[in-house]
């Protein structure tokens, strides 16, 4: 089988960042699978659907063509219908509806074959909240990534920031801490480790040290 190394956590525990690095390490396709509930969230926006539509979300969830790639400096770009969307998809606001339309199990249905299509050679790493768990359950490498609330509210603050999105700290933990009790409240695909995964709390971690213990534990 192909080998799959999943990397599940909550927002702003380092799971892009560090999945990405694993993935160019080892040379292996990288899933961001909030990328494509995001880029549903904002498909629906655009059509102006609501976000109690179940029906209509996953028609949306179903028909939005969702395209990656790099740009010429090697930045990863997200594609939705077509339009780059990334500044879009990465906004506090994009993160939301993408929680809220997670909630929805059909919508997860729809997007399960979407996700496994990754799974290409020479290996794929995943990154998200349940791909240990539902969507790679038979993946050889499972971690699950932490940090404290204040670390990922303080992450996400400094990307922002950088980007020049005026935001609070004091918001985005409110924000963070909302979303997590979403997620992990939900009756489908509540944000837990799987029972093998290998947990790292990487609160006060650097990138290259992270990326290191994951790297350590695929088997060469
Ligand atoms: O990882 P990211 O912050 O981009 O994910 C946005 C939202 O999409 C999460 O808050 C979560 O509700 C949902 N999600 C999910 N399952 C995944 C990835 C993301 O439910 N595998």
């Amino acid at each position: 089988a192909i080998p799959v190394l999943t990397i599940d956590g909550p927002s702003g525990s380092g799971k892009g960042t560090i999945s990405r690095a694993v993935a160019r390490h080892l040379g292996w396709h990288y899933l961001d699978s909030g990328a494509l509930y995001r880029a549903v969230g904002v498909a629906a926006g655009w059509a102006g659907i609501d976000l109690d539509d179940a029906g209509a979300l996953v028609r949306c969830a179903f028909d939005t063509g969702i395209g990656f790639r790099d740009d010429d400096d090697g930045e990863p770009r997200v594609l939705v219908n077509g339009h780059d969307a990334t500044d879009e998809l990465r906004t506090e606001t994009a993160g939301a509806a993408a929680s809220a339309i997670a909630a929805i199990p059909e919508v997860r249905a729809a997007l399960k074959d979407r996700q496994r299509a990754f799974r290409r050679a020479p290996g794929l790493v995943a990154d998200g909240r349940d791909m240990g768990t539902v969507i790679f359950p038979d993946a050889e490498t499972k971690v699950f990534l932490t940090a404290s609330a204040e670390e990922r509210a303080e992450r996400r603050y400094k990307q922002l920031r950088d980007k020049g999105v005026s935001v609070t700290l004091a918001g985005l933990l409110r924000e963070i801490l909302a979303r997590d009790a979403r997620d992990a409240s939900r009756a489908v695909a509540p944000l837990r480790p799987a029972d093998e995964a290998v947990r790292i709390d990487t609160t006060g971690q650097g990138i290259d040290d992270v990326v290191a213990r994951v790297l350590a534990l695929v088997p060469g």
